[in-house]
């Protein structure tokens, strides 16, 4: 099939990509020249693992190509993917839908023969039908469905969700685009992948569900482990305890600093805005937004906490700086908000991440940004894990320590043992383990 991706970011290009795998031949567009001009030169502008082979090789075969220009391939696509972004929109949480609908604009004059546009954009219910009159409106002569087609991929293990997904959800008001998304996904049916035809409206309030529950199970585990320090019980126990029961799940258990990244905050305030505007608000979900708000400083508090009340002139070492590992993504880290807790607290903070410094940088022009996990404690009072990332899985705490000026290991993801760490000499505060109530 001849695919066109509209849009070229972490979303549009994993799945242009794996497209092109699956044996389509995709044409992957975005607006940005210089990230074309990148992709062109054998470069992958972001980083998320094992994308550059999967591009290289289907670039190769001749199956995959980049383009600034949408008119020609769109012309001779069966299938126009709007794979854009949909942050929330400034001043009042609504997601800003400029670039879906911008896309649909730019798409219409070129649509040629009966012609698929799907929406993989995470956009508020109703969106399909705006996108349908945009296209119907600006070139009235024009055959096509316009489906849409959620993505569930999660950005450090985007290629193996794009290709084992654990259902792919596809919403269609025409039934002639059923077979086209059938085709477009065929090699997903041969993994048995579960493809869950519903209505549009529905499919597009799916992605929204998914997130906003996800958000509220990571959020109550949260709030648990706030509990847990108060109490002096362990929140990792806890989170075992419950989430061997099937009903309920182990993963997303993980008490941290609060969700971050580039969909739940914005995703989780779009539906809330939604819920507002159709008079059946979801208090639930409003809650988790406000929780998570006020986690992020919170943090900070519990590091100011935990170095004796105050950091003025201390240096921190921050260790994370991402939402999340395996990926170069600053999106709403918490990281963000820590460091600026901190900073506003008279620290100076030093800071390690081992792919996201370069995005972290222009966001945090105070932050001195070091080479190294050993680097940033240099002369620290506490060291503070902020990111997961597999390289701070297994420091060597006792060099940590010698190299630290204090003695203070702050371990916001609960990575560490805590009798491990104080065999090192450091104090040791983890997330909902008894301690700082
Ligand atoms: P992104 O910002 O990385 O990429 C969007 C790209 O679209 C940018 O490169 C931008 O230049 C390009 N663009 C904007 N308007 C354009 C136009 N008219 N023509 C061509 N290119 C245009 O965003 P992303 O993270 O890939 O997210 C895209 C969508 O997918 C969002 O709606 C997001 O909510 C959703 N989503 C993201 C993830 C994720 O993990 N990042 C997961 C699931 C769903």
């Amino acid at each position: 099939m001849r695919i066109v991706m509209i849009g070229s970011g972490y979303v549009g290009l994993v799945s242009g990509a794996c497209l092109a795998d699956f044996g389509h031949q995709v044409v992957c567009i975005d607006k940005d020249e210089s990230k074309i001009a990148r992709l062109k030169g054998g470069q992958i502008p972001i980083y998320e693992p094992g994308l550059e082979d999967l591009v290289a090789r289907n670039v190769a075969a001749g199956r995959l190509t980049f383009s600034t220009e949408l008119g020609e391939p769109v012309r001779a696509a069966e299938v126009v993917f709007i794979a854009v972004g949909t942050p929330a929109r400034r001043g009042d949480g609504h997601a800003d839908l400029s670039y879906v609908y911008g896309a649909a604009e730019e798409i219409a004059p070129w649509l040629d023969g009966f012609t698929v546009i799907v929406t993989k954009s995470t956009v508020p219910v109703g969106t399909g039908d705006e996108v349908d009159r945009i296209l119907r409106e600006t070139n009235p002569e024009a055959q096509f469905a316009v489906a849409s087609n959620p993505e569930f991929l999660r950005e450090g293990a985007a290629i193996e969700d794009f290709k084992r997904p654990d259902r792919i959800v596809v919403g269609i008001e025409d039934d002639r685009a059923r077979p086209v998304m059938e085709e477009v996904y065929r090699p997903l049916y041969l993994n048995q992948s579960p493809v869950l035809f519903t209505g549009r409206r529905t499919s597009e309030l799916i992605k929204y569900a998914a997130n906003a529950f996800l958000a509220l199970k990571i959020t109550f585990i949260n709030e648990m482990a706030d509990l847990c320090e108060a109490v002096g019980a362990d929140v990792q126990e806890v989170a075992r305890g419950i989430g061997l029961d099937n009903r309920i799940g182990g993963k997303f258990l993980h008490a941290g600093p609060g969700y971050g990244g580039s969909c739940f905050p914005k995703d989780t305030l779009a539906l809330v805005k939604t819920a507002e505007d159709s008079g059946a608000p979801l208090r639930l979900v409003e809650t988790t937004v406000a929780v998570n708000d006020t986690r992020k400083r919170a943090m900070g508090r519990k590091i100011v906490a935990a170095c004796g009340g105050s950091v003025r002139g201390k240096k921190i070492a921050v260790l994370g700086l991402t939402f999340k590992p395996n990926t170069d993504d600053m999106r709403d880290a918490p990281s963000l908000s820590i460091i600026q807790a901190l900073e506003d607290g008279g620290a100076t903070v030093s800071a390690f991440d081992p792919e996201g410094m370069s995005s972290a940088r222009a966001l945090l022009p105070n932050v001195e940004f070091v080479t190294s996990p050993y680097d940033a404690v240099d002369a620290a009072a506490a060291t503070v894990i902020v990111t997961e990332w597999d390289a701070f899985r297994a420091l060597d705490l006792r060099n940590i320590r010698e190299r630290m000026a204090g003695d203070v290991l702050v371990d916001l993801r609960n990575i560490y043992r805590p009798e491990a760490a104080e065999a090192a000499g450091l104090f040791y505060f983890g997330v909902g383990r008894g301690q700082l109530s």
